[in-house]
This record gives structure tokens, sequence and C-alpha cells, in this order.
């Protein structure tokens, strides 16, 4: 059934869900409650100054309205909870005012100031509070419909189907009980037992059905026919000798596996995992010319455009005595200049192009994309070919990561990848030291930039990233200006570089840094990925306490990239211990594994996670012994099992898993 029939959903309602895809009954109900809140009354002499409270009463004295302007409001009134009287204080809610009198019975939850004997409260509820406490479904809210409306449409649903996808044989293995009431559960539990069963259920549905694809993926490659290439070794080694370095074992090793993958006929995915710094870059580029040289275009996928750009560069410099046709395709190219490079795409004018996601938009067409690479992988999310699936084409697939995972996660996660890492770092490069400063120690983080600057060594100045307001974050930027100006602006050149400068400005401040022109770049994390500037030996981060250690450590990674003495230093007052392991290792899988630990897979992943690794209810963390468990469920019956034997899963397999 659709969603427009149920009641209570109008047209444009119905709009918003549709846009959020969810068009039926069934999708609805597929859509979970992210937490619950336990609805109970508090017992006030518990509570401390700010705690939460859940409390019932009778209004004593008719509320009070201020208007601020058209949007803001106040309201308050005394509250009488039987063992005390209480003020009341609820924000934009002046359109109940004509249903709270005095004697009115209702329900308040919100913030208990203890100090001043009053509620400020974030709802409230007509009549008293249920005797037994209720589990409150709490949901994310969908462009604009409340949580609590989502609630009610849900609850409205008398009717829907499931599909029980789980083999009998699993359920009874872990006590399932039936996925129909599972769901129920979830969204209407009366009591937190039946909503940990329905949650266990739909946990080991979503982690067992997506091991299934990724195994399944996994164990088809053998027999996915990919391209098939015939390059001489010689002339690839001519251009490795060409080279202006000698490359480490661990990139020659990933070489050597990316020229068997790219020789043979079957389809590579591979995923090269090394720290910053240890030069995947070329080992990318190298893959690039061996595609080039059997006749193929390749594509090359970076985060930001800035990266986009500097690859641009790099590669143009490596291969300026080849004849081979370089060009770069962003979003904000002119639309003339992007037809141009369509059109040109379409002839095979162009061998290797970079970009950002535009390289997949869909009027894009390749003559004979043989390769794409991702750099910085985890930006992006997990699986990208999903982005090539609408294509029809089949190129092989190289990721880059400079995320490094710990192995056990990295099996599991990547079930469908093979994974490669470059462990060692090139020769010469020094560790960066890093110190961690109070605000209050400014002084001593401005002497060691002075240090730097007498060097003539450039820096760079990170401000607090505040991930709501792009705003705040502008302001913030400004003020270091301001600091930085008075300190420095004497002596050295100050640039600025954030998310809300065009595409031309940004190049021209890091045009600027990069010819030595600007010695303090001040940015957001704009720079974060990938940014290679030699001769910047300190960076300054602001506010540290604001990032996952895994996005320090890419920041830090920013310096150190010659065999200069480099530095890193940290300012904040808040979670000094957490940070304090950025003082103590630079090995980036050790970082990684201790934020795996702390916040769990979000920020190893990136901001946000995309593709394969949005799950609705399972948490890739919280649920990782689960996760274990439905990948040896699933390989089992891939392998041992008969996977014909479960029609709807064999229909789900195929559903999804022919990505290509
Ligand atoms: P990342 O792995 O973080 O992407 P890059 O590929 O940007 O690192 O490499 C960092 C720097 O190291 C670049 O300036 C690159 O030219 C240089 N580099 C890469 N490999 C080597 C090597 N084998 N010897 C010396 N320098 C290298
Ligand atoms: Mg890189």
């Amino acid at each position: 059934m659709e969603i427009g029939m149920l009641k209570g959903i109008g047209p444009k309602t119905e709009k918003l869900f549709v846009n959020a895809g969810i068009i039926t009954t069934n999708d609805l109900m597929s859509y979970y409650p992210f937490r619950y809140d336990i609805i109970k009354r508090s017992n006030i002499n518990d509570l401390i100054q700010d705690d939460k409270i859940v409390i019932d009463g009778v209004v004593e004295g008719n509320p009070n309205i201020f208007f601020f302007n058209k949007k803001m409001n106040k309201m308050t009134f005394r509250f009488n909870i039987g063992s005390h009287l209480l003020n009341v204080t609820i924000f934009n809610r002046a359109f109940l005012k004509a249903k709270i009198n005095v004697g009115s019975i209702l329900t308040l939850i919100g913030k208990y100031d203890k100090l001043h004997n009053t509620i400020v409260a974030s709802d409230i509820r007509f009549g008293k509070l249920p005797s037994i406490p209720v589990i409150e479904p709490i949901y994310h809210s969908i462009s604009g419909i409340s949580s609590n409306q989502i609630k009610n449409i849900i609850n409205s649903v008398d009717d829907f189907d499931v599909i029980e996808y789980i083999p009998d044989y699993l359920k009874d293995k872990y006590k399932l009980i039936d996925k129909k009431s599972a769901v129920t559960n979830v969204h209407n539990p009366s009591n937190l037992n039946l909503l940990k069963q329905g949650q266990n259920y739909l946990k080991y549905e979503e982690l067992f059905l997506f091991m299934l694809k990724m195994n399944s993926l996994k164990l088809n490659k053998k027999n996915k026919i990919g391209l098939k290439r015939n390059v001489d070794r010689d002339v690839l080694d001519k251009f490795i000798n060409n080279l202006p370095f000698s490359l480490t074992i661990d990139q020659l090793n990933c070489i050597n596996k990316i020229f068997y993958d790219l020789n043979s006929e079957n389809r590579m995915n591979r995923l090269i995992q090394g720290d910053v710094g240890s030069g995947k870059t070329i080992v990318a580029v190298i893959a690039l010319y061996i595609n080039y040289l059997s006749g193929y275009q390749g594509a090359l996928m970076a985060p930001t455009e800035v990266l986009a750009y500097q690859h641009l560069s790099n590669l143009r410099k490596l291969f300026k005595d080849y004849d081979i046709n370089i060009e770069v395709l962003t979003g904000s190219l002119k639309q003339k200049d992007k037809k141009d490079i369509y059109k040109r795409l379409e002839k095979h004018e162009i061998d290797i192009i970079i970009g950002t996601h535009a390289l997949f938009s869909d009027d894009v067409i390749y003559s004979n994309l043989g390769l794409v690479i991702t750099d910085e992988q985890h930006r992006f999310g997990v699986n990208q070919r999903s982005n090539l699936k609408n294509k029809g084409i089949t190129p092989d697939i190289l990721y880059l990561s400079a995320t490094p995972i710990p192995r056990t996660y990295a099996l599991t996660i990547y079930g469908d990848m093979d994974v490669s890492s470059i462990k060692t770092m090139p020769n010469g490069r020094k560790e960066i030291i890093t110190v961690l400063k109070k605000n209050s120690e400014i002084k001593d983080a401005l002497l060691l930039m002075y240090e730097e600057i007498k060097l003539k060594h450039q820096i760079y100045v990170i401000a607090p990233l505040i991930e709501e307001s792009d705003k705040i974050s502008l302001e913030n930027v400004n003020e270091l200006e301001e600091k930085m100006t008075r300190a420095f602006g004497k002596i050295c050149k100050i640039g600025v570089m954030h998310g809300k400068m065009d595409k031309n400005e940004k190049d021209k401040v890091m045009e600027e840094f990069k010819n030595g022109e600007i010695t303090i770049l001040i940015s957001t994390t704009v720079i974060e990925v990938g940014v290679d500037v030699k001769n910047a030996t300190m960076i300054v981060i602001f506010d540290a306490y604001r990032f996952g250690l895994s996005q320090l450590h890419q920041l830090r990674g920013r310096v150190g990239r010659n065999d200069i003495q480099s530095y890193c230093v940290l300012i904040s007052d808040k979670e000094v211990e957490r940070l304090d392991i950025m003082t103590k290792t630079t090995d980036g899988f050790k970082i990684s594994e201790e934020d795996f630990k702390l916040r769990g897979s979000g920020d190893l992943f990136g901001v946000r996670q995309s593709g394969d690794m949005n799950f609705r209810i399972a948490d890739f963390k919280n649920d990782f012994n689960i996760l274990v468990r439905a990948k040896e469920d699933a390989l089992d019956l891939l392998t041992k099992g008969n996977i014909n034997n479960y029609p709807k899963l064999v229909k789900l397999l195929n559903d999804s898993v022919n990505l290509d």
C-alpha cells in the first residue's frame, strides 16, 4: 500500500516521504527508530541541576506569553506536582495557550533548573503519565517531519508485509522471533525484553544479508571477466626508472600486484591502504600508465577540487615527456568547459581524466574507460561501484585509502576486495613531533611558529571545525586571521581558505601557498586530504578535540613531507587524554584502532557513510559480534550449504549483486 493512503498523510507529507525513498507502508515500517526514551516519572528529590525531568502535575496559574519576534515566543506558568510548586518555561508553543488553563493536567519533559526552581520543558503532553514506564521510539526526522509525527503515522499502519529472509535453521540457532513481530516490537515496544528481541532479529538480518552480498561478490569474482591487457614490463620499468625517486619495497609490491591484476582477465577490485605520506599517488600514477599503454582511458577521482587540481599538476609533470592527454573535470567548471570535456572524453581525445564526483555524472560518456581510481576512498564510503552500475562499463577498480583500518575489520567490511598495504615510508622521513597545548598556552604555539617562520618554512593553521554551521566556521577563520595578523602580519604573508570561497579564489590561495608567497595558511578542513606542500613543516590545529583521531592524523600528514623536521601543535582545553595518543604515535594503524575503540566506525569511514555501510538498524561497532557471526553464517551458506534452497535469498542476491 502506498503511504498516501494512510490517514494523516496529505499530498505534501507524502511527497516529503517519497523524496526520502519511503513510498509504501512496507518502506515506512523499515524506517526504524534510532533510539528510545523511557518515559517514567522522575523523583524530583533525586535530581540535580540540569538533569532531565519527566513529571506530571496541575497548572496553577494562567500562562504568560512573550513574543520576541515572528518566530520566537516563550510561555511561562506555575505548575503543581504535589510535592513542589515549580515554574515552567517553554519556547515556541504559544499555539497551545488556549489549551493550557488553571487546572489543566499536563506531563512535561525537559530540563530541571533546580537553582531557579524551574522546568525548561521541551515537550508538553496533555494528561497524566501512565502508571508504568513507557518506551518511546525516537526517529530521525525526515525533511521537516518530526519524530512524533513519524511515530503517529507508523502507529496508524494496521497492516504491512514482511519478507522473511533468514533461513529457519538460523532463526532456530539464534532463537529469533518472527519478522513481523520483530518490526512491531521495534516501533512499539511494550517492554524492554520485547524491544531487545525485535532488535536482535532485525540487526542480525541486516548484517547477515550484508555479509551474504559481500561474500557472494567475492566468491563470484573469479568468474568475473574484466579487461585483459598485454603490457610489456620493460616499458613500465623504464618509466619507473625515470622517476625522480626510487620506490619503496611496499610501493613496488603494490605495483606488481596491480600489474598482474591488470594483465589478467579477472576484474581488479583492489584497495591500497597506506598511511598519509606513504606515497600512494605514485602507485596510482603507475596503474594509470599501465592502463594507458593498453589503450584505455583512466579516471582518477578525488574527494575535493583542491586535491583534483593537485593531482592534475602532479600527473602532468610526471608525464611531461609522454604524449598523454590529461584533463580535469569538477562540478565548478563552466558549463561550456564541461561540455568540451564530455565531447573529448567520448571521442577518446582525453587519456586520463581527474576530478571529483562529477566524473560519474550522467552526462559523462567514456569512449573506453579501463580503470577507475578512487583516492582517499574512506571519504566516499565503502563501495563505489554502484556509481558505475548505470553506465554499463566494467573498468578495473583501485581504491586508495589513508585511513588504514585494523586487519580484522578490513577483512570483514572489505569482504569483496583485495587489500594491499604500504607500510614503509619513503626514505629520509623524520617523525613529526606532536605537542598538545591549552588555549592559555597559545604563546608557546606562537613561539614555535616563529621559529619555523625564521627558517623560511610554511605553516598550516586549522580553524576549529563546526559541523553544523559554515557560518560559525567562517567566524572562526576570521578570528584566527586577526590573531595571526597581529602576531606575524609584519613579517610574513597570511592566507585564508575555507569552503565558502569559490574555486578561483581557492586556487589562487593554494597556488600562493605552494609557491611560497604565503607563509601561514589559515584554513578549515578543506585542506584535510591529500594536499602536498613539501616546505610546510608545521600544522597548528585549534580546538583539536572536535576532530576524530584519524582525522587529526590526516591533518598532521600535511606536514613531514620531506626530510625536514616537522611539527604538529594541537590546541585544546578538552579531551586531553584522548588527544594525548597523537603525541605518542604516528602509526596510522594504531591511531585508527584507537579511534575505532573510542568512536565507532563513523569516523573511520568518513563523516558520512554511504552505500553499503548505511545500516538501518545495526551499528557497526556495537554490533560487531553479530557482524562476525553473520559473516560466518553467510560464508557457510554460500560455500557449504545450498543457497538455491532459499529462493528469496537468491533473488535478493541477483537483484543487488550484479553491480557490473
Ligand atoms: P599519500 O600516500 O599520502 O597520498 P603522496 O602520494 O602524496 O602520499 O606522497 C607523499 C610525498 O612523497 C609526495 O611528495 C611524493 O612525491 C613523495 N614520494 C612518494 N614515494 C616516494 C619515494 N619512494 N621516495 C621519495 N619520495 C616519495
Ligand atoms: Mg594521497
